[in-house]
């Protein structure tokens, strides 16, 4: 933040928000009645490949309205689009968007503009900050996560895609898994290694590769919901600039981490609306024992923990720290809110739930309870969340290193 970037109060800064949020959209109608309208509760939308551009167009056109305006970018430096405010305003600000209609941001905008864009900050040179950040934060551009292979996930340092110097660049050959809207993205920030004789860690670096460059081949992975949100990705002798290489070589495992903390971040209001709308599909029930009450009340009481879990995160954020463990307690309750809501409407609606018979807000349920299970996976799975908090904050003995 420089010296003399003014910060209005939390209060201002809403009211400001929300201001200009009734100029531009309408407020969210929230006076649809049970039983009408969408009774969609997708976790992972099921696109084909047309509509996942034409989403991901209006979603763009909306961003870009936001980010002109200065509404995007809130974080960041003025010289790419921002304002300098503490990174809790981004917090803020979604919480009075939330009240308005606009197009609900899929997976790939939060990818960008949350996970990688900072980390371009963070690593950049001037020239590449310049270069790359005012297009990503505009979703002009927009960037997926080239992490993932079938033997490196969360042992990611074992990544084996090959990146070779040549000329007045290098060449990447691989294939990486997992890759969410990688069909959508003009970059993919992809993990390789560099020294294969090195420590583990320690040969890696980071570039960033053009989609549509020479020898990357994206090819759809089919989902048991039927979509399909992710692509294998292959590199087949794909030449890519060393200006386009993101921090020193070998210091890719620094730049992944980077990029790993943010989206842990943010993942802690995952699973809050679907759940509030199992605890009133409970509500629906006639005759509703008092088992399945209390599951439905212990699922209501799980959102507000889950609620304050993020305020805590906020705190940390706005007294200038950086949340870790907070953050991962985070991501370990919104998968079991994903969970404990899956369990509860099978319970609720039995066969219901597997056989569509046409009636509102039942069959709709099978993409929840298909999709949630994929966040206890994305973003370091609850294995790995636990061993961070036993290490990190628990102190418990380290567990064997590879
Ligand atoms: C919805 C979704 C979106 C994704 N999007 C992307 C993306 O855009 N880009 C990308 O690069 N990747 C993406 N991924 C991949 C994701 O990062 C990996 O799936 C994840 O890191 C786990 O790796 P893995 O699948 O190889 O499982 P593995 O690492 O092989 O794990 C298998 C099982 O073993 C457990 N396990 C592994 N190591 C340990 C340990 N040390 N201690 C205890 N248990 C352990 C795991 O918890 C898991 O249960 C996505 C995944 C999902 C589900």
């Amino acid at each position: 933040m420089s010296a003399e970037t003014i910060v209005p109060t939390p209060e201002e800064f809403r009211r400001a928000a929300r201001g200009w949020l009734a100029e531009v959209a309408a407020p969210r109608d929230t006076s649809t009645r049970w039983g009408s309208g969408s009774d969609a509760v997708a976790v992972f939308e099921n696109w084909t490949e047309e509509e996942e551009h034409r989403y991901t167009d209006a979603t763009r056109d909306w961003e870009r309205l936001r980010y002109d305006s200065g509404w995007g970018a809130l974080a960041f430096d003025p010289a790419v689009g921002g304002r300098s405010l503490p990174t809790h305003y981004e917090y803020l600000y979604r919480m009075e968007e939330a009240d308005f209609d606009v197009p609900q941001r899929t997976e790939i905008f939060p990818v960008t503009c949350q996970l990688i864009a900072p980390a371009i900050a963070a690593w950049g040179i001037p020239e590449q900050t310049a270069r790359w950040l005012p297009k990503l934060l505009r979703s002009d551009e927009l960037t997926c996560q080239l992490f993932s292979e079938t033997e490196a996930g969360s042992d990611l340092a074992a990544v084996r895609t090959r990146a070779v110097r040549e000329s007045d660049g290098w060449r990447l050959d691989g294939h990486k898994v997992w890759t969410s809207g990688a069909r959508v993205s003009t970059w993919g920030l992809a993990v390789c290694r560099t020294d294969p004789d090195a420590a583990k860690h320690a040969g890696i670096t980071a570039f960033m590769v053009r989609m549509d460059a020479p020898g990357v081949t994206v090819r759809p992975i089919r989902q048991m919901t039927g979509g399909e949100s992710f692509n294998e990705v292959y590199l087949e002798g794909v030449h890519v600039p060393d200006t386009d290489r993101l921090g020193p070589v070998g210091e890719g495992w620094r730049v992944t981490q980077t990029v790993l903390a943010a989206e842990r971040l943010d993942s802690g209001s995952l699973g809050i609306d679907n759940a509030l709308r199992a605890v009133d599909l409970a509500g629906h029930q006639p005759d509703l024992d008092a088992a399945r009450r209390a599951a439905a009340a212990d699922l209501a009481v799980r959102t507000l923990v889950q609620r304050a879990l993020g305020l805590r995160v906020m705190a940390t954020l706005s007294a200038g720290g950086q949340p870790g463990p907070e953050a991962s307690v985070g991501k370990l309750v919104a998968t079991r809110t994903l969970r404990e809501t899956s369990d509860l409407v099978a319970d609720l609606l039995g066969p219901r739930l597997v056989a569509d018979d046409g009636s509102w807000g039942s069959w709709a349920w099978t993409e929840h309870v298909l999709g949630a299970p994929g966040y206890s996976i994305a973003g370091g799975t609850d294995e790995i969340q636990r061993t961070i908090l036993s290490e990190r904050v628990l102190g418990l003995p380290r567990e064997p290193r590879r």
